[in-house]
């Protein structure tokens, strides 16, 4: 597929995203939806996605989504967006069914699924890859506005290496329709309530570091989210802020969702591929980003991953002479 166009006499489309959506999905999403408006307007489609961070009802057809996965439809086609097909959750049902299922996402540990895909690991995001796949006649203000926002939160507001000439193109293409971005992104990225930058607080106070100091790793138990009154959803921007400590090199930032089960999120400066770790226990995403769902104890989960990330900490050093 070379551009999202052949899409001509489709009757019913579904898209969908990855569980536990973050900005680059969602906006990859809602980009595509409104987009597909206009392409096939005579299509009825269709968003399922689980409830987004409250935050992004910025974007006005966030209302249109659809958290309720019980349908008997099959689609002509169903666009899974930012994810591989074990990651769409409970629309993976729907998905299997479709006819035409098109998978577009940017994550190095996908290798594609459905009987048409596009996996391109070098762009930033879902958003950006979507973004050349796109008729750029069709794009209007909220498209751009969408586009633009799932690359800043896929590059860390344009400041991960993921971030090309390319992709700062591309956002000077998407400034041009003129609306508020420093708004948008101060209020979609930064801003934290009171008890999302408590609950940060507590995370790096609780922090440990470990092989000599190249390591950190911190966990959020589901007793400290009842006691902060916040869900998984507020924790996001805690395992950034662990790879922005001076000397780090990796990251591991774990919550708790369920008994001895815990959500695992991964950082790295690129000594270690934090992807290659993630595959291993059944994860996935790119060489500093990535993230998987472990069982067993917080001290078995940290000692399993560590082993990983000191075996290539190892080679690194034995690879620079040291
Ligand atoms: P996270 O730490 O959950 O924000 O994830 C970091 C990156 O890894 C994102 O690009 C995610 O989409 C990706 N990722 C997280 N968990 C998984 C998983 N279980 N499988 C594949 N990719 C994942
Ligand atoms: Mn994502
Ligand atoms: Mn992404």
């Amino acid at each position: 597929m070379k551009k999202i166009n052949d899409l001509t006499g489709e009757k019913t489309i579904a898209i969908s995203g990855h569980i536990r959506p973050d900005g680059d999905c969602v906006c990859s999403v809602m980009a595509l939806y409104r987009y597909l408006k206009k392409e096939v307007p005579a299509a009825r489609i269709d968003v399922y996605l689980e409830e987004p961070p409250a935050v992004f009802q910025v974007l006005d057809d966030v209302k249109d989504i659809k958290s309720e996965f019980n349908t008997d439809i099959t689609y002509d086609v169903f666009f899974a967006l930012d994810c591989n097909e074990e990651r769409l959750g409970d629309a993976q049902p729907i998905f299997a069914r479709a006819r035409r299922r098109i998978n577009i996402d940017h994550h190095i540990s996908n290798t594609g699924c459905g009987n048409e895909w596009v996996v391109e690991p070098e762009k930033s995001s879902t958003a950006e890859l979507l973004y050349e796949l796109m008729d750029h006649s069709l794009v209007d203000e909220e498209i751009a506005k969408a586009i633009y926002l799932g690359i800043a939160h896929d590059t860390g507001v344009f400041r991960f290496s993921n971030t090309s000439p390319r992709t700062m193109e591309i956002a000077s293409e998407l400034l041009k329709f003129g609306f508020d971005f420093s708004s948008l992104i101060e209020k979609t990225y930064y801003e934290k309530t009171y008890l999302q930058s408590q609950i940060m607080g507590r995370a790096i106070l609780g922090s440990v570091r470990f092989m000599d100091n190249r390591c950190i790793v911190s966990m959020v138990s589901r007793r400290m989210m009842e006691f902060y009154c916040v869900g998984p959803k507020d924790l996001d921007g805690i395992v950034n802020q662990l790879q922005g400590i001076k000397g780090v090199d990796c990251s591991i930032f774990m919550y708790e969702i369920g008994t001895l089960e815990y959500k695992v999120s991964l950082r790295s400066n690129g000594t270690v591929d934090v992807s290659k770790v993630a595959v291993k226990f059944g994860g996935g995403g790119h060489v500093r980003a990535a993230g998987c769902t472990m069982n067993g104890t917080y001290h078995d989960n940290i000692n399993n991953l560590s082993q990983e990330i000191e075996a290539q900490l190892k080679q690194a050093s034995l690879q620079e002479g040291k």
